[in-house]
């Protein structure tokens, strides 16, 4: 299947110099810390529903968490906020994400990381943001079609969104709309096809320590988009 194709490229991509290096280095670093668990250092897949009511954009993975388990959002913190979430909403079977073997499941949503490959500090360069961006762009092409509601996690993610959702031939509207926590954006193709992109602080230790993005904030955005997608 053309998702299982993206995922078996992807899982080879070398095209970053800067990020292959630091996820093997921290692969290589810290595996005596997680002593006989596997360490991915890979990039990370699209994960989910392969035809998705619900998709979730990501920024890229982290580097303890999906670049370790090989799950995106899985085995770390942000991860337990966004699926202690989506269970809440009914879009996740079980409340936490803890290694690829959990049983843990998405129901009618699919994540995608924006850049596939962990960045130190988290921070991808333009370059590499342009270089992993037809990744992503190709895969929300590919479920589009299903997608009543697309929730990006930060302004990277939501860039990340329009530019793959404008690929996609939906109409984005001018001017490019400001990301915000609980902002919507009707997103139109030919007659019919509509997508509303929704922006979520993304749930970060930078934002839920500090109180910006509550349980209840996330809950409200996630739940919106699972209504949306019935
Ligand atoms: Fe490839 Fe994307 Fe990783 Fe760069 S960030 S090496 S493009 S998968």
């Amino acid at each position: 299947a053309p998702l299982d194709e993206i995922d078996a490229r992807v899982s080879v991509c070398r095209a970053c110099p800067r990020l292959v290096t630091w996820r093997e280095d921290v692969a290589r670093d810290k595996r005596a810390a997680f002593a006989g668990e596997p360490y991915w250092g890979r990039p990370i897949s699209g994960w989910g529903d392969p035809r998705p009511g619900v998709l979730i954009v990501g920024l890229a993975p982290a580097a303890h968490g999906g670049n370790r388990t090989g799950r995106i959002f899985t085995g770390d913190r942000s991860g337990d906020w966004l699926f202690a979430s989506l269970h809440r909403v009914g879009l996740a079977v079980q409340e936490t994400s803890e290694h690829a073997g959990d049983g843990q499941r998405l129901v009618n949503a699919r994540m995608v990381a924006a850049v596939r490959c962990a960045p130190p500090l988290n921070k991808p360069t333009t370059q590499e943001r342009d270089t992993c961006g037809p990744w992503a762009a190709r895969e929300i092409a590919l479920v589009a079609p299903y997608v009543r509601a697309a929730v990006a996690l930060g302004g990277f993610g939501w860039d990340a969104a329009l530019r793959s959702f404008a690929a996609a031939g939906y109409a984005v509207p001018r001017p490019k709309p400001r990301f915000g926590h609980g902002v919507e954006v009707l997103l139109e193709r030919g007659t019919g096809e509509a997508v509303t992109l929704l922006g979520c602080y993304h749930p970060s230790q930078q934002n839920t320590f500090t109180g910006r993005l509550t349980e209840p904030m996330l809950d409200a955005v996630l739940g919106r988009a699972a209504d949306l997608a019935g």
